[in-house]
Parts: structure tokens; sequence; C-alpha cells
């Protein structure tokens, strides 16, 4: 072919809001399946890596998946004294359950994800997350987390609930009746922390994740990260213990692990919130 003649650029739109897309340059498309949940698609991209879409919206990218895995997993455990038992809602790409497997006193990190093909579509094309799911102390379960919560016996000392946004199979994870059961399948020292969108297009889903979590427990807080490839930049992680006075910013122990982006500085940073923000949720953080 006549070299002088280019390809196209091929690109990957995220249609987050009707008035703000994101687009992606992309290589090729890797995956493309329709679950009875979502379009779950890979791509190949020159500069985020491989990246993984659900219903068009971006959840991991290879270039960024550490902030958001590092955040959603080292701030809760640095706050307690050990985590034995982790149960994870979601994180189907496998990036969560990596940080977890971590841990050398880790007894079983049980993740219960909805989508089989979110799953195979990491298994295939999202090998550095994926890869705890071959972790011995791995417990992979492919269920509803409502339903795995409601009939669960065991007790966890982490949860972690790492879902999509507030639509589709993941709407009741943002609701009353699913943190009376995290509540119950918490330990008395636990911690729950989940992710609670973004202060610059959802400070509504903010409050009312917040309220609920205020109902049911006695320490709740919220702590924001920043990534590439969220809208917006900033989104943030809700944090609730059934212990009251938990100081969120103050680690309890050293993390010595190899980290990309987590540190105590970090940790501490993560706290303070802006003002737009801090005023508007300030009377559930407690
Ligand atoms: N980090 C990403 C983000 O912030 O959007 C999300 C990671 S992971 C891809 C989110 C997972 O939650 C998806 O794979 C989705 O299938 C899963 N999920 C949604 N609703 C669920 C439910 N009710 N039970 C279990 N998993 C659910």
């Amino acid at each position: 072919m006549d070299s002088s003649v280019k390809t196209p650029k091929q690109w990957m739109t995220e249609k987050f809001q009707e008035y703000y897309h994101l687009s992606y340059q992309v290589e090729e498309k890797l995956y493309s399946k329709r679950s009875e949940f979502q379009l779950v698609e890979v791509f190949k991209t020159p500069f985020f890596g491989n990246m993984l879409f659900n219903d068009g919206l971006a959840m991991v990218s290879e270039k960024d998946e550490f902030v958001y895995h590092e955040m959603i997993s080292h701030v809760p455990a640095s706050l307690l004294p050990s985590i034995k038992k982790v149960l994870i809602i979601g994180g189907g790409d496998g990036g969560t359950a990596r940080e977890i497997l971590r841990y050398p006193e880790l007894e079983a990190c049980t993740m219960v994800e909805i989508d089989p093909l979110v799953i195979e579509a990491a298994r295939e094309f999202l090998p550095t997350m994926s890869v705890s799911f071959n972790h011995p102390k791995m417990n992979l379960i492919v269920e509803d987390g409502i339903k795995f919560v409601k009939e669960t016996s065991e007790s966890f000392d982490l949860i972690l609930v790492d879902s999509t946004d507030p639509i589709g199979p993941a709407q009741p994870l943002f609701g009353p009746e699913f943190y009376k059961d995290i509540h119950a399948c918490l330990s008395p020292e636990g911690i729950v922390v989940s992710q609670a969108e973004t202060p610059y297009f959802a400070m509504d889903m903010q409050k009312k994740l917040l309220s609920i979590l205020n109902d049911s427990f006695k320490s709740v807080g919220l702590y924001n990260y920043h990534n590439l490839t969220y809208p917006g930049g900033t989104w943030s992680f809700s944090i609730a213990s059934k212990k009251p006075n938990m100081t969120w910013d103050k680690p309890v122990r050293d993390i010595n692990l190899d980290m990309k982006l987590y540190n105590k500085a970090i940790h501490q940073g993560a706290f303070a919130l802006p003002e737009f923000q801090k005023q508007q949720i300030a009377e559930f953080l407690k």
C-alpha cells in the first residue's frame, strides 16, 4: 500500500454525559461480547494499554489502574492491625484482589462478580490484574453481590464494594438494604469501603450513599483519588466502620509493600476534601 496513505486513527469514545465525552485512540478491539448485564469490551490503545469498558464506560486501563486499586485496598488495610478475610463485591478485572492478596497475613479473599464475561475478558486481556484469579487464597464466585451478602454466614474484616456506577445490576449496591446486609457480615472491628462516584458530577449520589452509611455505621468517612481515565479526574471512596471515632487519615500500621502511588502522605492527603465537597457532606461524616 502507498506509504503516504495514512490509515485513519480509530477512537473509542466514552459518552459519560451528553455534554462530556472522553475519546481514546485505539489500535484494536480485542474483545466485545454482550452478557445479560452489559456490553463488555476491551480495546488495545497506544497510550493507556488495554482498556476495559462496560456499556461504553471506562472501567480500568493498564496505564492507571494502580491508582484506583492501591487506593481502594491500602487505605483501609493500613487502618486495620491485620486483614485475614476480605470480601470484594464486583471487582471483575481482578486488580483490587491482586492488591489484597499481597498481604502475608491474609487467609482468604472472596470476590463476588456478577458477570462471567468480565472475568473472561480480564483473564484474556488484563493479565496484570487477573493474575489474582489463580492465587491459592482467591475464592472467586460468579453471583449477584446483593444475594451473596444477604445469604452468607461468614464474617469479613474488610469489605470492598468495587462496583460499576449505580445503574443496572450495580444500582442496589448503593441502597440501604445492601448496607444492612453488609453490616451483618462485617466483623465488629471491620471496615467497608465503596466506590463512591465523583464530587464533580455525582454529589447527590455521594450524599445519598453517605446518608445510608450514617444510618448503619458508627464511623463514616470519604476520601478522594485522582486518576487519568475517570471523568473529571477526581473520584471518591466512602469508608465506614462499626467502631466509633475512627481517625481515617492516620494509618495504624506501616504497609511494607512496594507501591506505585500509595504512601502515608497520599493516605492523609486523600481525606483532605475540597471545600465544595466537604460542606455538602459534613453532616454525614463521623
Ligand atoms: N473500577 C471500576 C469502576 O470504578 O467503575 C469498576 C471495577 S469492576 C469492572 C466493576 C464490576 O462490578 C463489574 O465487573 C460489574 O459486572 C460488577 N457488578 C455490578 N453490579 C454487581 C452486583 N450486583 N454484584 C456483583 N458484581 C456487580
